[in-house]
C-alpha cells in the first residue's frame, strides 16, 4: 500500500540550496557574507549558551525592540522568524490559502512558488521585462479578484535590479488595498541608489505593505536563521497564528541585536563587498560576459546557452556558482580574494566576444 501523499505536492519542488564548495574553493553560490562574524557577535552568542536548556522567547521582544526603536515602529508590528524566508510562508499563510493567487517576479526568490504552493495557493509569475527587471505594469494587469499577495524582491535575486522609489510608491497605490505588497528587502543593504530602503517609507505611508528583511546577508548570520518583517497590526497578529512555535533560537536572537549594535563595523564589510560586486562586474564584461548592473551582494549574466560553459570555466577555477541552466549565472560578490579567482579563471579562459 502506497504511504499517503498530501494532493498537489508533486507539483512542489524541493528547495535547492546554493553548491556546497570543495576545501579552499571560494564558494559563491548563496549569496552569503564572506566575512567571519564578528568577534563582538560571537562573544554575546559564547555568552547564551549557557541557557540553551531554556526555550527562547518566542515573541523575541528585546530584538523586537530594538528594531521598533530604529524604525521608529510599534513592536507589536514586528515579527521574528528562523530566516526570512520563514517570514514569508508566514505572511502568505496569513492571507493566502487554496482558491487564492500569490503574485511575483519571474525569475526571482526561488522559494516564492514553493511556499505559495505549500500554502495550497496559486503562484502567478509574472516575467521580468527586457532589462531582467521588475515589470510593474505587467504585474498590475495580472492583479485578479483572487490576488492576497504580491511579492516585489527588491533588489531582485538573481539579477541584482531595482525598482525605482518613485515608481514602487505609484505601484503601491495602483493596487488595491485588500492586496498585501510585500517587499522583500533581503540585499538592500547593497543598493547605492536613492531608492534604497524605499519599503520601510511605503510601510508608512500605505495601509497594505509590509517589508520584509534578513540578518543573513549584509549581518553575515546565514548560519543562525533570523529574519524580520515589519507589517500592518493585523497581519503582525495573524502571522503569529501561523508561526512555527519557537522558532528562532536565543542564539540567533542575541547574534541579531549583537550585529544591530555594530553596524558601523559592519558598514566596512558591507562597503568593500560592494567594492568586490563592482570590480567582478568590470572583469566579467571585459572578458565578455557582460553582467546585469546590480545592487545587491551577488551580479547575474545572463549567459543563455553559454551558461553551462561559463559555470564550468569558473569551476575550474575554483570558483562555485549557482547556474540556472539555459538562462544564466548568478555569482555572489566576495572577498577580494574570491574576487581575485574569478579574475583568474577568466583570464584562463578564451574570451567571448560574440557574446
Ligand atoms: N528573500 C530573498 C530575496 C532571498 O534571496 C533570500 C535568500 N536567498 C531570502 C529572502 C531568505 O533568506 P533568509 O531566510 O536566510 O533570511
Amino acid at each position: 500500500m502506497p504511504l499517503p501523499t498530501r494532493a498537489g505536492l508533486d507539483a512542489v519542488p524541493a528547495y535547492r540550496q546554493g553548491r556546497s564548495a570543495p576545501a579552499g574553493a571560494s564558494k559563491l553560490s548563496s549569496n552569503e557574507s564572506p566575512h567571519a562574524p564578528l568577534p563582538s557577535v560571537v562573544e554575546a552568542v559564547r555568552e547564551r549558551l549557557d541557557g540553551i536548556n531554556r526555550y527562547p522567547d518566542m515573541s523575541a521582544a528585546a530584538l523586537r525592540d530594538d528594531l521598533a526603536v530604529r524604525y521608529a515602529v510599534d513592536p507589536a508590528l514586528i515579527t521574528v522568524g528562523a530566516g526570512s524566508v520563514e517570514i514569508a510562508a508566514q505572511l502568505i499563510h496569513a492571507v493566502a490559502g487554496e482558491g487564492d493567487e500569490v503574485m511575483f517576479a519571474w525569475r526571482s526568490f526561488e522559494a516564492y512558488p514553493s511556499l505559495v504552493r505549500i500554502a495550497g495557493a496559486t503562484p502567478v509569475a509574472v516575467p521580468l521585462n527586457a532589462d531582467h527587471a521588475h515589470d510593474l505594469d505587467a504585474m498590475l494587469a495580472a492583479i485578479t479578484s483572487r490576488t492576497r499577495l504580491i511579492f516585489v524582491c527588491n533588489p531582485n535575486n538573481p539579477t541584482g535590479t531595482v525598482v525605482d522609489a518613485d515608481a514602487l510608491e505609484a505601484f503601491v497605490a495602483a493596487v488595491p488595498h485588500d492586496v498585501l505588497v510585500v517587499i522583500d528587502e533581503a540585499y538592500v543593504h547593497f543598493d547605492r541608489t536613492e531608492s534604497r530602503g524605499a519599503g520601510i517609507e511605503l510601510f508608512r505611508r500605505h495601509p497594505h505593505v509590509a517589508v520584509l528583511h534578513t540578518f543573513s546577508k549584509a549581518y553575515g548570520l546565514a548560519g543562525l536563521r533570523i529574519g524580520y518583517a515589519i507589517a500592518p497590526a493585523e497581519i503582525a497578529e495573524n502571522q503569529r497564528k501561523v508561526a512555527i512555535p519557537f522558532g528562532v533560537t536565543d542564539l540567533a536572537q542575541t547574534a541579531a541585536r549583537a550585529s544591530l549594535d555594530a553596524e558601523e563595523e559592519l558598514a566596512g564589510r558591507i562597503d568593500e563587498v560592494v567594492v568586490q560586486r563592482d570590480r567582478m562586474q568590470a572583469l566579467l564584461a571585459t572578458a565578455g560576459w557582460p553582467a546585469v548592473p546590480s545592487q545587491a551582494n551577488f551580479v547575474w549574466v545572463p549567459a543563455r546557452e553559454r551558461t553551462a560553459l561559463l559555470e564550468a570555466l569558473l569551476h575550474d577555477g575554483g570558483v562555485i556558482t549557482r547556474a540556472f541552466p539555459g538562462e544564466g549565472i548568478r555569482i555572489s560578490s566576495g572577498s577580494a580574494a574570491d574576487i581575485d579567482r574569478v579574475e583568474a579563471a577568466l583570464a584562463a579562459s578564451s574570451p567571448t566576444p560574440d557574446l
